[in-house]
């Protein structure tokens, strides 16, 4: 079985399947033929039986005795079925108790006497194939005086057999070997859609995912297969693109702080000081090394999202105590810019999370809310606890952000244009990274912003269980 395995392993679908199709095919062919042929031959034999039967029962009335002997009264008054069946290889006799021919009429299809003698069907060969019905004959007192027989030769219906068996035999390959054509019809109709989808996935390079399948056939499992297919190329391409955009996105905002870096050195060494003078140029490369340790990290966060390696250590966090310390640290910033900030955390309220990753999650959406609300703004910081956990709100005043920014603000790198130039510092990695941080929480981050009004960020943490 398991060698029979291991070679059907190597051999082509196409041919595995006509096989099996095959087999079941001339399976089915045999077994109904064979049915057939039975029903037939117990169709014939009942029919050779029935007859046996009527002839034998009319005899048997028309049997007197004579010398002690039994015998026909009268042939001219043959009961008509006996008659009809005497045109036939047929034969009524009559039989002394021990077996020995006395008298008979008919072909005489059988001369010879059966080998044994009871009452009831026999089938017996002897030249030729016979059925015989054999009856005792009884006197008055229930004595057995003799029997009578009535024998039908089988040969016509053993050559009708034997034709129907021919038959059989003659057409059974032909039907296979239509089967087998069909089969193989079928199977190339059926895999030449993978034979294209092969194809096409031979053709796919790294460097070009641009290629699609573009199946045109029938929406069935192959289609699916198809479409599954294409839809996974274009997520390829898309993670592709996204890659690419993002290195080359990475490489230019580490170019920037590394240019004025360097620019600022050489104006500062390209003539002698004063003391004051290079303590101002170190005080602005400080702050360009800060933004580039504070991009390096957000970029060590992300890779090690992606990777699925960021440390995570859940428990239950009591909301206020996480949020009035990082409140605190943005505080002065926003009083630099004479904003209003308004919290209202429920005391006790609690969810579960990372202590850290949720540190960083609200600093960053609340530096943001500092960084874009306009001077002189408002910034509201709301929790509650709703059916699917704790919903918290970061709105802040402001012009709001235009529609068609909102469903790119999560993207890595990406900026309002008109927040590009604003000289906030930002990366355009801050929401990126708040995302990572809610997905991780298996939460929710949306947000809304009405033009003129304002801008609420929406975020949805898990409780404690
Ligand atoms: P950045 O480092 O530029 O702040 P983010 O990913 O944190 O990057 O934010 C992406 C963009 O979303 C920002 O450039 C800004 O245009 C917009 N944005 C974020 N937060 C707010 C907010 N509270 N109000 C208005 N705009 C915002």
């Amino acid at each position: 079985m398991k060698s029979l395995k291991i070679k059907l392993d190597g051999i082509p679908i196409k041919i595995r399947l006509t096989l099996w199709y095959l087999l079941l095919a001339g399976m089915v062919v045999l077994l109904s033929g064979l049915y057939e042929y039975i029903q037939f031959q117990r169709s014939l034999y009942s029919s050779v039986d029935q007859s046996l039967e009527i002839s034998v029962s009319q005899a048997l009335s028309n049997i007197d005795m004579a010398n002690g002997l039994p015998a026909f009264q009268n042939t001219e008054n043959q009961p008509t079925a006996s008659k009809m069946l005497l045109q036939s290889e047929f034969t009524i006799r009559i039989l002394s108790p021990e077996g020995k021919v006395l008298e008979s009429i008919g072909d005489k299809v059988l001369n010879a006497a059966t080998d044994s003698l009871s009452a009831g069907y026999q089938t017996i060969q002897k030249d030729d194939l016979y059925r015989v019905l054999t009856q005792p004959i009884q006197d008055t007192d229930g004595q057995i005086v003799g029997w009578l027989q009535a024998v039908q030769s089988l040969e016509v219906i053993e050559e009708t057999l034997g034709n129907m068996r021919t038959k059989l035999l003659l057409v059974l390959p032909v039907i296979l070997l239509l089967t087998g054509l069909g089969g193989v019809f079928l199977a190339n109709r059926t895999l030449r859609p993978i034979d294209q989808i092969t194809r096409t996935a031979a053709e796919i390079g790294a460097s070009d995912l641009s290629h699609r399948i573009s199946y045109q056939g029938s929406q069935d499992e192959i289609g699916r297969l198809a479409q599954t297919f294409d839809s996974m190329l274009s997520r390829l391409e898309a993670a592709f693109k996204r890659e690419r955009r993002f290195t080359g996105d990475a490489a230019h905002e580490l170019r920037t702080p590394l240019t004025v870096l360097k620019g600022q050195l050489d104006v500062t060494l390209s003539k002698p000081r004063k003391k004051t003078e290079y303590e101002s140029t170190l005080q602005a490369l400080g702050e360009q090394v800060d933004r580039l340790i504070r991009l390096s990290n957000a970029l060590l966060f992300l890779s090690r999202s992606d990777q699925k390696q960021l440390s995570w250590e859940p428990g239950s966090i009591n909301l206020a105590d996480l949020l009035d310390p990082i409140v605190e640290q943005i505080l002065p910033l926003a009083l630099e810019r004479n904003l209003t900030v308004r919290t209202n955390i429920p005391a006790g309220l609690l969810v579960y999370g990372d202590t850290d990753h949720l540190i960083r999650l609200f600093l960053n959406l609340l530096d943001n809310a500092v960084k874009y609300t306009p001077k002189e703004g408002d910034i509201v910081l709301h929790a509650e606890e709703v059916p699917s956990g704790v919903r918290l709100e970061i709105s802040n005043s402001g012009d709001g952000i235009p529609q068609e920014h909102i469903q790119h603000l999560f993207e890595r790198f990406y900026r309002v244009e008109s927040d590009r130039s604003s000289g906030t510092g930002g990366t355009g990695l801050g929401l990126a990274i708040a995302r990572e941080i809610v997905l991780l929480h298996q939460g929710e981050i949306f947000v809304e912003s009405e033009p003129g009004q304002g801008t609420k960020f929406i975020v949805l943490l898990p409780q404690p269980t």
